[in-house]
């Protein structure tokens, strides 16, 4: 691959990360405490964002977002993701930002003006509702429960789910279910959209989390008798498995593109701090102690970033990259997890107050280990491949 970053890209992400410094970086101070954005404030930034020509940059021109290929969202994505909330004014936060793709690529024109152009406009908010309780679908969406039963044109859904994310201020839902007159639940899964508000939802509650308050909330909800017209099928009846990794795969790049914005500011942070922290007659960053702490985040930095634009490269060129991005999202969502945890270090007391970000960033990065994937699946994974291409036994 070339690894060259078109110059107007590299603008753009420049000027992302210059609008992140701005106008989003002074709002974080509201999201202390537990407090989330309020949707005022939302609406404010989201308005300078559409006015600097920043909004939706992973949609095509002709729904108003840049156009951007997934190779060229990499560096600007990370620009966004400077801050917890720049994603957000910029749009292209997950779930939304997921969903959107989702949506760009599978709706139909019907689904697209409902559903994915108010979306694309931030004029909505959606949540993917794949996620049940035990004994329901975890780490194995096969073992998905919710089930949806066919009522002459109609579908019937049934089930319980949790960790919809984005759910407290989603429009819509883009809901997993099964059929439950087919037992092979890899061929009998359906995506369905439907308005939150539909009879048949109960919003039991929004699972209280470590980290930062998310925007949208993670909810628990039940569908009671749930009713879905035929035009509610996103896709074709069965292809729910299939749809769900065409979202999977990039979205997993995407996240470890935001969260590699996160980690380099707080590499900047703990540089800044032993560079004018004095200690035993020198400051921090000539301690070789803290030298190679910091000089391994930025190794660990790199790797991911290369790692990421191959892994998006092999998407570009129509390949499924499914090891790739299991090695991608596992190295990525560990380094981070390695990188605020030196910068806590570096920053010692200060590091582990809230009066600088790295505390929340710390607490808020532990999920990006289990959600979307949890290292342990991403390894069996990568295992799988190793076992088929060089193991003995059939995997
Ligand atoms: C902040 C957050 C946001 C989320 N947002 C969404 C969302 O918007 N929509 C949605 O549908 N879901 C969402 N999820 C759910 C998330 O995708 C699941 O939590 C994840 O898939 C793991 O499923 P589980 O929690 O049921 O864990 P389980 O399946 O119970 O697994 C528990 C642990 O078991 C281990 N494990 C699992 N399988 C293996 C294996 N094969 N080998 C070894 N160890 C294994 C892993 O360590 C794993 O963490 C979110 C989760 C979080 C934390």
């Amino acid at each position: 691959m070339d690894f060259t970053t078109p110059e107007p890209i590299l603008q753009l992400a420049a000027r992302v990360e210059q609008f992140v410094q701005d106008e989003v970086i002074p709002l974080e101070t509201e999201t202390q405490h537990g407090a989330t954005l309020s949707k005022a404030r939302l609406a404010e930034v989201r308005a300078k964002a559409k006015a600097a020509g920043l909004w939706a940059p992973s949609m095509p021109a002709e729904l108003g977002g840049l156009g951007l290929s997934i190779l060229e969202q990499v560096p600007v994505f990370e620009a966004a993701g400077r801050s917890l909330l720049g994603p957000l004014a910029i749009q292209c936060n997950a779930p939304d930002e997921g969903n959107m793709h989702l949506l760009e690529r599978f709706a139909n024109d019907e689904q697209r003006e409902r559903y994915l152009q108010p979306l694309v406009n931030g004029d909505r908010f959606s949540a993917f509702s794949m996620t049940e309780p035990p004994p329901g679908a975890g780490s194995d969406p096969t073992m998905l429960r919710t089930t949806a039963r066919r009522a002459g044109a109609d579908w019937i859904l049934n089930g319980h789910k949790w960790f919809s994310s984005n759910g407290l201020v989603a429009d819509f839902l883009i809901i997993m279910a099964r059929h439950d007159d087919d037992s092979h639940a890899h061929q009998g899964a359906t995506l369905f959209l439907t308005p939150i508000d539909a009879p048949g939802i109960e919003i039991i509650r929004d699972v209280p989390t470590m980290g930062q308050q998310d925007f949208g909330g993670h909810i628990e909800m039940r569908y009671h008798d749930l009713r879905l017209p035929a035009s509610a099928v996103l896709g074709e009846p069965g292809q729910g498995f299939a749809l769900a990794q065409h979202r999977l795969g990039p979205a997993r790049l995407t996240h470890c593109m935001r969260w590699t914005g996160i980690a380099q500011r707080a590499l900047e942070i703990a540089t800044d701090y032993a560079s004018r922290r004095e200690a035993f007659g020198k400051t921090l960053a000539e301690q070789g102690v803290i030298q190679s702490m910091l000089a391994d985040s930025d190794i660990e930095l790199h790797a991911g970033r290369l790692m990421t634009q191959q892994a998006a490269w092999l998407l570009e060129q129509g390949e499924r990259a499914r090891r790739e991005t299991s090695i991608c999202k596992v190295f990525v969502s560990e380094s981070v997890h390695r990188i605020l945890d030196r910068a806590i270090q570096i920053c010692g007391g200060s590091g582990y107050s809230r009066d600088l970000p790295l505390a929340n960033w710390f607490e808020t990065a532990r999920a990006f280990r289990i959600y979307d994937g949890a290292s342990e699946v991403h390894r069996m994974v990568i295992a799988r491949y190793l076992r088929r291409n060089y193991g003995a036994v059939d995997a």
